[in-house]
Protein backbone atom coordinates (compact mmCIF):
# COMPACT_ATOMS: atom_id res chain seq x y z
CA UNK A 1 0.00 0.00 0.00
CA UNK A 2 1.27 3.63 -0.78
CA UNK A 3 1.52 6.14 1.89
CA UNK A 4 1.98 8.72 -0.44
CA UNK A 5 -1.44 10.60 -1.38
CA UNK A 6 -0.11 13.48 -3.56
CA UNK A 7 3.65 14.09 -4.77
CA UNK A 8 4.28 16.95 -6.81
CA UNK A 9 8.06 17.57 -7.63
CA UNK A 10 10.18 19.91 -9.80
CA UNK A 11 6.75 21.60 -10.78
CA UNK A 12 6.97 24.98 -12.87
CA UNK A 13 4.03 26.92 -14.96
CA UNK A 14 5.15 29.93 -16.72
CA UNK A 15 1.41 31.52 -18.38
CA UNK A 16 1.65 32.63 -21.89
CA UNK A 17 5.34 31.80 -22.57
CA UNK A 18 7.49 33.58 -25.10
CA UNK A 19 5.17 36.61 -24.87
CA UNK A 20 6.00 40.11 -23.29
CA UNK A 21 3.00 38.96 -21.08
CA UNK A 22 4.57 35.99 -19.96
CA UNK A 23 4.02 35.44 -16.05
CA UNK A 24 5.94 32.72 -14.02
CA UNK A 25 3.97 31.56 -11.23
CA UNK A 26 5.89 28.20 -10.05
CA UNK A 27 9.39 27.88 -9.81
CA UNK A 28 10.05 24.24 -9.00
CA UNK A 29 7.78 23.16 -6.57
CA UNK A 30 7.77 20.20 -4.82
CA UNK A 31 4.93 19.03 -2.66
CA UNK A 32 4.22 15.29 -0.67
CA UNK A 33 1.40 14.54 1.33
CA UNK A 34 1.58 11.32 3.23
CA UNK A 35 -2.26 9.61 4.16
CA UNK A 36 -4.02 11.21 6.38
CA UNK A 37 -2.43 14.55 6.90
CA UNK A 38 -3.96 17.72 6.28
CA UNK A 39 -1.44 20.63 4.88
CA UNK A 40 -2.54 24.47 4.86
CA UNK A 41 -1.22 26.28 1.99
CA UNK A 42 -0.54 29.91 2.83
CA UNK A 43 0.02 32.60 -0.03
CA UNK A 44 -1.17 35.96 -0.87
CA UNK A 45 -3.36 36.59 -3.41
CA UNK A 46 -2.27 36.18 -7.08
CA UNK A 47 1.14 33.69 -5.54
CA UNK A 48 -0.52 31.18 -7.56
CA UNK A 49 -2.17 28.95 -4.96
CA UNK A 50 -5.03 28.16 -7.48
CA UNK A 51 -2.35 27.27 -10.12
CA UNK A 52 -0.66 25.06 -7.50
CA UNK A 53 -4.11 23.26 -6.64
CA UNK A 54 -5.39 23.03 -10.52
CA UNK A 55 -2.53 21.36 -11.23
CA UNK A 56 -2.27 18.95 -8.05
CA UNK A 57 -5.97 18.09 -9.19
CA UNK A 58 -5.64 17.47 -12.69
CA UNK A 59 -6.78 20.78 -14.41
CA UNK A 60 -3.93 22.16 -15.44
CA UNK A 61 -0.79 20.39 -16.69
CA UNK A 62 2.84 22.14 -15.28
CA UNK A 63 5.23 22.77 -17.48
CA UNK A 64 7.64 20.56 -16.27
CA UNK A 65 7.68 18.14 -12.83
CA UNK A 66 5.80 15.52 -12.61
CA UNK A 67 1.92 14.85 -10.90
CA UNK A 68 1.58 11.51 -8.52
CA UNK A 69 -1.92 10.63 -6.82
CA UNK A 70 -2.13 8.13 -4.19
CA UNK A 71 1.49 6.25 -6.12
CA UNK A 72 0.37 6.71 -9.83
CA UNK A 73 2.20 8.54 -11.84
CA UNK A 74 -0.19 10.69 -14.06
CA UNK A 75 1.94 12.46 -15.84
CA UNK A 76 2.20 11.41 -19.23
CA UNK A 77 -1.67 10.10 -18.82
CA UNK A 78 -4.13 10.60 -21.65
CA UNK A 79 -6.97 13.44 -21.05
CA UNK A 80 -9.53 10.74 -20.45
CA UNK A 81 -6.98 8.57 -17.87
CA UNK A 82 -6.66 11.84 -15.80
CA UNK A 83 -10.16 12.61 -15.86
CA UNK A 84 -10.95 8.97 -14.37
CA UNK A 85 -7.94 9.47 -11.56
CA UNK A 86 -9.80 13.27 -10.79
CA UNK A 87 -13.12 11.82 -10.69
CA UNK A 88 -11.98 9.28 -8.39
CA UNK A 89 -9.88 10.01 -6.16
CA UNK A 90 -10.00 13.87 -5.90
CA UNK A 91 -12.47 15.99 -4.31
CA UNK A 92 -12.40 19.57 -5.01
CA UNK A 93 -13.72 22.49 -2.60
CA UNK A 94 -13.71 26.72 -3.69
CA UNK A 95 -14.34 29.65 -2.55
CA UNK A 96 -17.95 29.53 -3.46
CA UNK A 97 -20.28 26.63 -3.36
CA UNK A 98 -20.84 26.14 -6.86
CA UNK A 99 -23.97 23.72 -6.29
CA UNK A 100 -26.76 23.33 -8.79
CA UNK A 101 -29.22 25.89 -7.87
CA UNK A 102 -31.91 23.78 -9.52
CA UNK A 103 -31.62 20.57 -7.18
CA UNK A 104 -31.73 19.92 -3.38
CA UNK A 105 -28.62 19.56 -1.38
CA UNK A 106 -28.98 15.47 -1.25
CA UNK A 107 -29.41 15.92 -5.14
CA UNK A 108 -25.91 17.41 -5.27
CA UNK A 109 -24.18 14.92 -3.42
CA UNK A 110 -26.14 12.19 -5.75
CA UNK A 111 -25.13 13.24 -8.73
CA UNK A 112 -22.07 12.81 -9.10
CA UNK A 113 -21.93 9.32 -7.15
CA UNK A 114 -24.68 8.00 -10.01
CA UNK A 115 -21.96 9.34 -12.59
CA UNK A 116 -19.57 7.33 -11.07
CA UNK A 117 -21.69 4.21 -11.39
CA UNK A 118 -23.26 3.85 -8.03
CA UNK A 119 -27.34 3.08 -7.63
CA UNK A 120 -29.80 5.50 -6.81
CA UNK A 121 -30.06 3.61 -3.25
CA UNK A 122 -26.46 3.76 -2.00
CA UNK A 123 -26.31 7.39 -3.68
CA UNK A 124 -28.77 8.51 -1.32
CA UNK A 125 -27.64 6.67 1.84
CA UNK A 126 -24.30 8.29 1.25
CA UNK A 127 -25.76 11.39 0.75
CA UNK A 128 -27.80 11.62 4.05
CA UNK A 129 -24.58 10.16 6.27
CA UNK A 130 -22.80 13.11 5.19
CA UNK A 131 -24.91 15.49 5.35
CA UNK A 132 -25.75 14.58 9.23
CA UNK A 133 -22.28 14.31 9.30
CA UNK A 134 -22.08 18.01 8.96
CA UNK A 135 -25.23 19.21 10.85
CA UNK A 136 -27.14 19.47 7.48
CA UNK A 137 -29.25 16.29 7.73
CA UNK A 138 -32.74 18.30 8.28
CA UNK A 139 -31.87 20.67 4.78
CA UNK A 140 -31.25 17.82 2.75
CA UNK A 141 -34.41 18.45 0.70
CA UNK A 142 -33.86 22.13 0.30
CA UNK A 143 -32.58 23.82 -2.43
CA UNK A 144 -29.29 25.96 -2.34
CA UNK A 145 -30.74 29.26 -2.28
CA UNK A 146 -32.88 28.13 0.85
CA UNK A 147 -29.72 27.50 2.80
CA UNK A 148 -27.02 30.14 4.25
CA UNK A 149 -23.62 30.33 2.87
CA UNK A 150 -21.79 28.16 5.74
CA UNK A 151 -25.37 25.28 5.16
CA UNK A 152 -24.48 25.65 1.45
CA UNK A 153 -20.44 25.38 2.18
CA UNK A 154 -21.56 22.26 3.75
CA UNK A 155 -23.12 20.40 1.80
CA UNK A 156 -20.11 21.77 -1.02
CA UNK A 157 -17.92 19.43 1.15
CA UNK A 158 -20.38 16.78 1.26
CA UNK A 159 -20.84 16.69 -2.60
CA UNK A 160 -16.53 16.64 -3.34
CA UNK A 161 -16.36 14.09 -0.76
CA UNK A 162 -19.30 12.08 -1.84
CA UNK A 163 -17.22 9.50 -4.30
CA UNK A 164 -14.86 8.81 -1.23
CA UNK A 165 -11.64 10.47 -2.83
CA UNK A 166 -8.39 9.64 -1.68
CA UNK A 167 -7.50 13.71 -1.72
CA UNK A 168 -9.01 16.92 -0.84
CA UNK A 169 -8.07 20.24 -2.68
CA UNK A 170 -9.36 23.52 -1.31
CA UNK A 171 -9.62 26.81 -2.51
CA UNK A 172 -9.95 28.74 0.42
CA UNK A 173 -13.28 27.19 1.25
CA UNK A 174 -14.15 29.42 3.92
CA UNK A 175 -13.31 32.56 2.71
CA UNK A 176 -16.75 33.99 1.67
CA UNK A 177 -17.96 32.92 5.05
CA UNK A 178 -18.21 36.00 8.46
CA UNK A 179 -15.69 35.46 10.74
CA UNK A 180 -18.13 33.04 13.24
CA UNK A 181 -19.81 30.95 10.44
CA UNK A 182 -15.95 30.24 9.15
CA UNK A 183 -14.55 29.05 12.17
CA UNK A 184 -17.71 26.25 12.53
CA UNK A 185 -17.10 25.93 8.92
CA UNK A 186 -13.94 25.07 9.15
CA UNK A 187 -14.23 23.02 12.02
CA UNK A 188 -17.31 20.62 10.09
CA UNK A 189 -14.82 20.07 7.49
CA UNK A 190 -11.64 19.20 9.64
CA UNK A 191 -14.16 16.66 11.71
CA UNK A 192 -15.06 15.13 7.97
CA UNK A 193 -11.24 14.77 6.60
CA UNK A 194 -10.28 13.72 10.04
CA UNK A 195 -12.84 10.86 10.39
CA UNK A 196 -12.58 9.71 6.19
CA UNK A 197 -8.65 9.46 6.45
CA UNK A 198 -8.81 11.79 3.84
CA UNK A 199 -5.10 13.95 3.06
CA UNK A 200 -5.81 17.67 2.50
CA UNK A 201 -4.28 20.11 0.59
CA UNK A 202 -6.00 23.23 2.04
CA UNK A 203 -5.27 27.14 1.01
CA UNK A 204 -6.45 29.79 3.00
CA UNK A 205 -5.43 33.58 3.71
CA UNK A 206 -6.12 32.74 7.75
CA UNK A 207 -3.19 31.89 10.20
CA UNK A 208 -5.36 30.93 12.63
CA UNK A 209 -7.36 28.15 10.35
CA UNK A 210 -3.41 27.42 8.82
CA UNK A 211 -2.33 26.21 12.10
CA UNK A 212 -5.08 23.96 13.14
CA UNK A 213 -3.79 21.92 10.24
CA UNK A 214 -0.82 19.54 10.52
CA UNK A 215 1.71 21.59 8.59
CA UNK A 216 1.84 24.82 6.92
CA UNK A 217 3.26 25.60 3.59
CA UNK A 218 3.85 28.74 2.23
CA UNK A 219 3.82 30.01 -1.42
CA UNK A 220 6.02 32.95 -2.17
CA UNK A 221 7.92 34.38 -5.77
CA UNK A 222 6.86 30.80 -6.93
CA UNK A 223 8.44 28.76 -4.41
CA UNK A 224 7.45 26.76 -1.44
CA UNK A 225 8.64 26.46 1.92
CA UNK A 226 7.60 25.57 5.35
CA UNK A 227 5.80 28.55 7.00
P1 LIG B 1 -3.91 32.79 -6.40
O1 LIG B 1 -4.83 31.62 -6.44
O2 LIG B 1 -2.79 32.62 -5.41
O3 LIG B 1 -4.60 34.10 -6.23
P2 LIG B 1 -3.51 32.22 -9.25
O4 LIG B 1 -2.94 30.86 -9.34
O5 LIG B 1 -4.95 32.39 -9.57
O6 LIG B 1 -3.15 32.86 -7.82
O7 LIG B 1 -2.69 33.19 -10.24
C1 LIG B 1 -1.28 33.38 -10.14
C2 LIG B 1 -0.82 34.38 -11.20
O8 LIG B 1 -1.00 33.83 -12.49
C3 LIG B 1 -1.59 35.70 -11.17
O9 LIG B 1 -0.68 36.73 -11.47
C4 LIG B 1 -2.59 35.52 -12.29
O10 LIG B 1 -2.93 36.76 -12.86
C5 LIG B 1 -1.83 34.64 -13.28
N1 LIG B 1 -2.74 33.75 -14.05
C6 LIG B 1 -3.58 32.82 -13.54
N2 LIG B 1 -4.23 32.16 -14.52
C7 LIG B 1 -3.80 32.69 -15.68
C8 LIG B 1 -4.07 32.43 -17.06
N3 LIG B 1 -4.95 31.48 -17.45
N4 LIG B 1 -3.43 33.18 -17.98
C9 LIG B 1 -2.54 34.14 -17.61
N5 LIG B 1 -2.22 34.43 -16.34
C10 LIG B 1 -2.83 33.72 -15.38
Amino acid sequence: MNDVALRLTGITKTYNAGTPGAVTVLRGVDVRLAKGEIVALVAPSGAGKSTLLHIAGLLDTPDTGTVEIGGQDVTGQSDRQRTVVRRDQVGFVYQFHHLLPEFSASENIVLPQLAAGRSRQQAQDRATELLESVGVGARAHHRPAELSGGEQQRVAFCRALANRPSLLLADEPTGNLDPATSDTVFDALMTLVRTTGLSALIATHNMDLARRMDRQLRLDEGSLTSA
